[in-house]
């Protein structure tokens, strides 16, 4: 099924690459006016013109760049907030910079993000905004201590703003992707044996790619989520349903990257 945006301008940051990028197109596809706003200005351009989108370069660590960008943009019907990054170490060799810079962007460029739609879009009474959390929202991983408290603030920051934005019509939900196949994990990705101990947790028995995080986010900011607001919807493959595991190399094997019933 086809959303159609048409008439709708689309605002995504870290929309050069992934799952914004994934994104942008999908709301491309749909007939929105899009922007993309992304650290990468080359990145974002020859994004943007692939899919006949525009792009700003911000850095969504900077207010100003950020409200810039807004200005050029116009007020959005739709703003994802999407930027991120993923610096893991242990306590005893993650920095202090680097714990600050996966806050100041994965958590504080959210707030700034959401800050400056929230007050373009209020004087309409109407918006969308979605922002991209994860399942380490809610579980976590030894390593990723700035990771796991950036994408768990995302929730607290998703509930304030639903509370106070939903009296302006402006609905704010959050999609929380499990591993999905990006720059940010091409590590994993790079490692079989290290994927398949991975997917042999969760029930689809393989990893998502963007354009199934894409799909969820256009659900969230379209006219069939219109009663959806401080929702965070879970596009995991079934990840954080599953206690125990479910793939045993009795029962199934992996093959391409998938675990398939033998
Ligand atoms: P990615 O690295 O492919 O894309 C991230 C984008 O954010 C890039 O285009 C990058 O240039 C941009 N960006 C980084 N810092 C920025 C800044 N300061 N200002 C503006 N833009 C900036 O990674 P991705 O996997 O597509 O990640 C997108 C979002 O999804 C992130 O918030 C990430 O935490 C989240 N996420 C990813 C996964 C996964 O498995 N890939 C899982 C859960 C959540």
């Amino acid at each position: 099924m086809q959303i159609d945006f048409r008439g709708k301008t689309a605002v995504v940051t870290g929309g050069a690459m992934g799952i914004g990028l994934a994104t942008a197109r999908a709301f491309a596809t749909s007939g929105a006016s899009v922007w993309i706003f992304d650290i990468e200005k080359e990145q974002a351009e020859q994004a943007a013109a692939a899919i006949g989108a525009r792009s700003c370069a911000v850095d969504v660590t900077n207010s100003d760049s950020i409200e810039a960008a807004f200005d050029q943009a116009g007020t959005p019907d739709i703003v994802i907030a999407n930027a991120g990054i993923a610096l893991f170490g242990g306590f005893s060799n993650h920095t202090n910079e680097q714990w600050d810079r996966t806050l100041a962007i994965n958590l504080s460029g959210m707030f700034r993000t959401v800050k400056a739609a929230a007050e373009r879009m209020k004087p309409r009474r109407s918006g969308a905004i979605v922002l991209t959390a994860s399942t380490n929202s809610y579980d976590g991983a030894a390593n990723q201590a700035a990771y796991n408290a950036s994408k768990a603030g995302i929730l607290g920051l998703l509930h304030s703003a639903a509370n106070e934005l939903g009296p302006y019509q402006i609905r704010v939900n959050a999609v929380c992707p499990g591993l999905i196949r990006t720059r940010l994990t091409t590590e994993l990705y790079d490692d079989n044996q290290s994927l398949k101990e991975y997917f042999r947790q969760i029930p689809l028995g393989r990893g998502g790619e963007p354009d199934e995080v894409a799909n969820a986010i256009l659900f969230l900011a379209s006219g069939l989520a219109n009663y959806v607001t401080g929702a965070a919807l879970l596009i995991d493959g079934g990840q954080m349903a599953a206690k125990f595991g479910t793939w045993t190399d009795e029962k199934a094997e992996f093959i391409d990257g998938t675990w398939r019933l033998k």
